[in-house]
C-alpha cells in the first residue's frame, strides 16, 4: 500500500462532528484519493471504521475494516471496505452492548447498545450499488459510522440507548 501522509481527526467539540454529511455524487479520483487517505489514517491510529466528518469532509463515506489490533483484540478480520452513501434498510429488534471507543473521543470506551443484525445499502468506489446483511461486530462498526454521517458521536448515542454503562481508561 501506498502510505500517504495521515489526515488530522476531528476531535470532540469539533463542529463537523455534529454536521450531517451531504451525498456524494462524483465518484472521481479526487474520492479514491480521500478513501485511501482515510484508510491510512484509520490504519495508523488503530482504528476499525473512520467515517469522512472525522477528517474534516463533509462527504457521505466512510470505511469499515474490522481487524484484530491493540485496541479490539478480539475483532473479526474484514477487507477494508468503502461505504458511500450508505443507508440502513432494516434493523433487528434484538440489541446487543457491546464496548466501543472512537477515534474523535481519544480516551472513552462506552458500552453501546446497537441492533444485532441490520441490511444495509451502500454504494462502493466504482459507483456500484451494493445490499448486504451485516451482524455482530461488523454491524456495530456501520451503526457507529453510519451515526457518523448524520452528526452524532457514540457520546450522544449513549444518551439514547440502553442498557449503558460508562466505562473510563487512561489509555486510548
Ligand atoms: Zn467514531
Amino acid at each position: 500500500m501506498q502510505l500517504k501522509p495521515l489526515l488530522s481527526i476531528a476531535t470532540t467539540g469539533e463542529k463537523i462532528l455534529t454536521q450531517i454529511a451531504e451525498p456524494v455524487t462524483a465518484f472521481d479520483q479526487a474520492l479514491h484519493t480521500l478513501a485511501n487517505n482515510m484508510l491510512n489514517t484509520m490504519l495508523g491510529a488503530n482504528g476499525v471504521g473512520i467515517a469522512a466528518t472525522q477528517v474534516f469532509n463533509r462527504a457521505a463515506m466512510f470505511i469499515m475494516a474490522s481487524n484484530p489490533n491493540e485496541r479490539y483484540p478480539d475483532a473479526p478480520s474484514m477487507a477494508p471496505t468503502v461505504v458511500i452513501n450508505p443507508q440502513i434498510l432494516s434493523v433487528s429488534i434484538a440489541t446487543e452492548a457491546g464496548i466501543e471507543g472512537c477515534l474523535s473521543v481519544p480516551g472513552q470506551r462506552l458500552s453501546i447498545a446497537r441492533h444485532s443484525e441490520i441490511e444495509v445499502q451502500y454504494q462502493s468506489l466504482d459507483g456500484q450499488l451494493h445490499q448486504q446483511t451485516l451482524t455482530g461486530f461488523v454491524a456495530r462498526i456501520f451503526q457507529h459510522e453510519y451515526d457518523h454521517l448524520q452528526g452524532i458521536t457514540l457520546l450522544e448515542r449513549i444518551n439514547l440507548t440502553t442498557p449503558q454503562v460508562q466505562v473510563q481508561v487512561s489509555q486510548c
